[in-house]
């Protein structure tokens, strides 16, 4: 039933071993409410969520209180938007953010739009960054917030943080970075300093599904954000609701797993990577969508010009799982956005293939790979009529 080669890592992971041990005591002998308070079940259940929310601001390098767990980025991500804005639409209701955000973001920045606070998307260039100068240049003194995406799901372009957060922190806007994609990848302490709002997913990480967290630089500045999740007083009063001890203890394994290999992982992967993107790029008109020196090390994304994507992806998906960042909605399919905000036109961007590597990427699939994908394409265009007349 599966394919046989995976390489699809940005869109999940698989579970760690490691950490599937770590959480399974959590559902069936500890499995007390983190919330009762008068027996030992409960305060079983509290310490191991103590002790997880420490293990990750330790290995994050940021304090246990500025951190709220979540169902997942998405969650995170509305909690942060959301929450900000309410808390200080009195100061503005501009909201700047950039064309190659997650939907996540996109999505809740329109229905945010449409409750009144005007949002402005800056461009991206062909190497998928954002201009400094447009960022100043939009930044206003009801800019309440800037929403910029850290690592590209689907390029993993990686945006200048540093440059960005000067020119926010200048200006009196808060930032918030989506750095879900960089979790593991990339040592990302640093980043965390520079931003007023992070967030993160287990599931990117050889993690749980359903876990995610929320990162709130300064207490003071968690307190501007406004809870859209009453019940309970839990977790400060920012969610209310029970806490998923495994899930939380889980997200801590999988962040410490990935923390103890980050470096020599990075390396591996980027030498595959490489050699993946070498290889493909081999093939006759290919090129790559990954044209910035700051990238993640496991991403590359390539268009083979006339080829049909969606025939293309299909083929594939008997050998090997790849995306292309195309959407589905009910009427019609979507090229990638992310590659359209790059300039790219709908029909190249459809013809593009995201491929992103992980933990158990091997050499062997790097090489089977390139074959299947170069062989696949040949087919392709032998069906097209305009690859036969390209050169006429
Ligand atoms: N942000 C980015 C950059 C992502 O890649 C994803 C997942 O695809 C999300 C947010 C949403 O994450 P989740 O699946 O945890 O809601």
């Amino acid at each position: 039933m599966y394919t046989q080669l995976y390489f699809d890592y940005n869109a999940t992971t698989p579970c760690d071993k490691e950490v599937v041990n770590a959480m399974l005591p959590y559902f069936t002998e500890n499995f007390g409410n983190p919330s009762s308070s008068q027996h030992p079940y409960g305060w079983l259940a509290k310490s191991a969520i103590e002790d997880a929310t420490l293990s990750i601001a330790k290995t994050l390098g940021v304090s246990s209180n500025s951190l709220v767990y979540t169902s997942g980025a998405t969650e995170s991500i509305n909690m942060i938007l959301k929450g900000v804005v309410r808390k200080k639409k009195t100061k503005g209701k501009h909201i700047i953010t950039t064309k190659a955000e997650h939907k996540a973001v996109l999505d809740t920045c329109h229905f945010l739009e449409k409750d009144g606070f005007e949002i402005t998307y800056l461009d991206v260039g062909i190497d998928g960054l954002i201009s400094l100068e447009q960022l100043k240049s939009e930044l206003r003194t009801d800019t309440i917030l800037v929403s910029v995406l850290f690592a590209n799901n689907e390029t993993g372009t990686i945006q200048p943080l540093e440059e960005i957060a000067k020119l926010t922190r200048a200006n009196g806007s808060l930032l918030f970075s989506d750095t879900t994609q960089a979790l593991g990848k990339i040592d990302i302490t640093s980043v965390l300093h520079l931003v007023d709002f992070a967030c993160f997913s287990a599931h990117k990480v050889y993690g749980p599904k359903g876990i995610g967290l929320v990162y709130m630089k300064e207490m003071e500045e968690a307190h501007s954000i406004v809870s859209f999740i009453q019940g309970g007083g839990q977790q400060k009063g920012k969610r209310g609701g029970t806490l998923n001890t495994p899930l939380i203890v889980g997200f801590a394994k999988a962040i410490e797993v990935a923390y103890a290999t980050l470096e020599k992982e990075k390396i591996r992967t980027e030498v595959l990577r490489n050699r993946l993107e070498k290889g493909l790029l081999a093939i006759d008109l290919s090129v790559s969508n990954c044209r910035s020196d700051m990238r993640l090390p496991n991403t590359v994304n390539i268009s083979f010009p006339f080829v049909d994507g969606a025939s293309l992806l299909s083929a594939l998906s008997k050998t090997i799982a790849v995306s292309n960042g195309s959407a589905c909605n009910s009427a019609s399919v979507e090229p990638s956005h992310v590659l359209v905000a790059m300039g790219i036109s709908p029909t190249i961007a459809f013809a593009s293939l995201r491929l992103s590597l992980g933990r158990n990427t091997t050499e062997e699939d790097i090489s089977m790979a390139i074959a299947v994908i170069s062989e696949e394409v040949k087919k392709q265009r032998e069906n097209n009529i305009l690859w036969e007349r390209k050169d006429h």
